[in-house]
């Protein structure tokens, strides 16, 4: 008796797999089928599966058999087999499918100038003009080349090719001497320091540091926020590496530029990244990618023991580490919200700000006009009203920027927070 292997055929369309910061070949899908695999499916003695990948173009799918004989014809006696097809869902969005609080983008901002698979763009931060609020300029960090400005529109204004800036922070009102100034500081990788900008009132970067200004962590750069403390009004930065080291800089001015003093230094001992200050509160967040939120005290002398926030822990089923960006909601009062990346799980995470940090509910940001976000890196929120945004935005890097199914390069998503603010009454 001849067996007769059994075929069902899955095509995964999908176009390649996002690489880490190494170097890496991609190698695209096209319409002839690749990384064909061959696995067992239902009774492995008549069944086998067989997958393979193609462009999204490419929407039909059969396979043909024939058991292998002597004859060289055997045409007649191939069986031919359609198989199913299917979009490749990337990463984790159904891990967050149970989540039911959704909104939608209202604009995203052009594309990171970078190739469509880099993982390129990963942190904004929102600059509110002192006179003319639609002239307000979203900066996104480039990890692989620099900062971007863009308008409320999302359009770019300005690209800042400046080494690779992974993390970026603004305050507003730094001392230089007499003056002030609306400062940017990022984290460089290429130089392993703290890169500070003047905010110019039409949102261009100066650079405005006399020297690099190089962190003495042993691990690289990697997640920044800045603090301005109310009981001094000095002004900080922090950053932080992958190996949970964690420094605090007092910016002060030189003559006409900006220098910077470490004055505390502490360890976390696991991967740190996301970071936020609440400068009315005096704290410090800082992100464990793979284990929570913790609070500290933001002045240098204050203690460097965190308090955990409960609830950010893997025991809550709408968290997925990593936790990534980290941003604050002031509705004023000492009152607002926390927010928080999910990385693993597609979606945002909400605590109170105040008191012990209780969580609030999750949502996510899922496809509308402009397509939703996934796999979200850096977050930033302000509760200023803004031309199209009464209560606010909220901005987000979309790891998956896709224009219908087109997959485009990274970018970041405006999100209107009185769309938000409605599940957290
Ligand atoms: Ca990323
Ligand atoms: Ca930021
Ligand atoms: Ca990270
Ligand atoms: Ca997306
Ligand atoms: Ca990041
Ligand atoms: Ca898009």
């Amino acid at each position: 008796m001849k067996n007769l292997i059994v075929l069902a055929l899955v095509i995964f369309n999908f176009p390649g797999l996002f690489a880490q910061d190494i170097h890496y070949t991609n190698f695209e899908p096209t319409v002839f089928p690749d990384r064909i695999m061959i696995s067992v499916s239902g009774n492995p003695a008549t069944s086998r599966a067989i997958s393979w990948r193609t462009v999204f173009e490419v929407t039909g799918s059969i396979g043909e058999i024939a058991v292998l004989d002597p004859s060289p014809v055997f045409e007649n006696k191939v069986v031919t087999i359609i198989g199913t097809h299917s979009p490749w869902e990337e990463g984790s969005r159904k891990a967050g499918e149970h989540i039911k609080n959704s909104v939608t983008a209202l604009v995203e901002t052009h594309p990171v100038n970078q190739k469509k698979n880099i993982d390129s763009a990963d942190d904004p931060a929102i600059w509110i003009h002192p006179l003319f609020p639609e002239k307000t300029v979203i900066f996104g960090t480039d990890k692989k080349g620099g900062m971007v400005a863009y308008n409320l529109k999302g359009e770019e204004l300005n690209y800042f090719p400046t080494g690779n800036m992974n993390n970026c922070d603004l305050r507003y009102n730094v001392k230089l001497n007499a003056d002030s100034l609306d400062v940017l500081a990022a984290s460089n990788r290429s130089s392993h320091s703290l890169s500070l900008f003047r905010i110019t009132a039409n949102g261009i970067l100066d650079s405005v540091h006399p020297r690099i200004i190089t962190s003495h962590m042993l691990d690289e750069v990697y997640g920044l926020c800045m603090y301005q403390s109310r009981l001094t009004q000095k002004t900080y930065v922090f950053i932080n590496s992958k190996a949970g080291e964690v420094e605090q800089w007092e910016l002060f001015g030189v003559q006409n530029s900006l220098d910077a003093r470490l004055v505390r230094s502490f360890q976390l001992n696991s991967q740190t990244e996301g970071m936020v200050a609440d400068d009315d509160m005096g704290t410090i967040y800082i992100g464990k990618e793979a284990a929570g939120i913790w609070k500290f005290d933001a002045e240098p002398e204050g203690s460097t023991i965190g308090v955990f926030i409960e609830n950010s822990s893997e025991q809550n089923p709408n968290i997925k580490y990593d936790i990534e960006g980290l941003a604050i909601y002031d509705s004023g009062n000492g009152e607002g919200f926390l927010v928080a990346s999910s990385q693993g799980n597609y979606s945002y995470a909400v605590f109170e700000r105040q008191k012990n940090n209780k969580y609030l509910g999750s949502f996510r940001i899922t496809d509308g006009e402009i397509d939703g976000t996934e796999e979200t890196d850096g977050i930033e929120i302000t509760s200023i009203p803004l031309p199209g945004f009464p209560k606010g935005i909220l901005a987000v890097q979309d790891g998956y920027n896709y224009d219908g199914r087109k997959k485009k390069s990274q970018n970041f998503k405006l999100i209107s927070w009185e769309d938000v603010e409605v599940f957290f009454k």
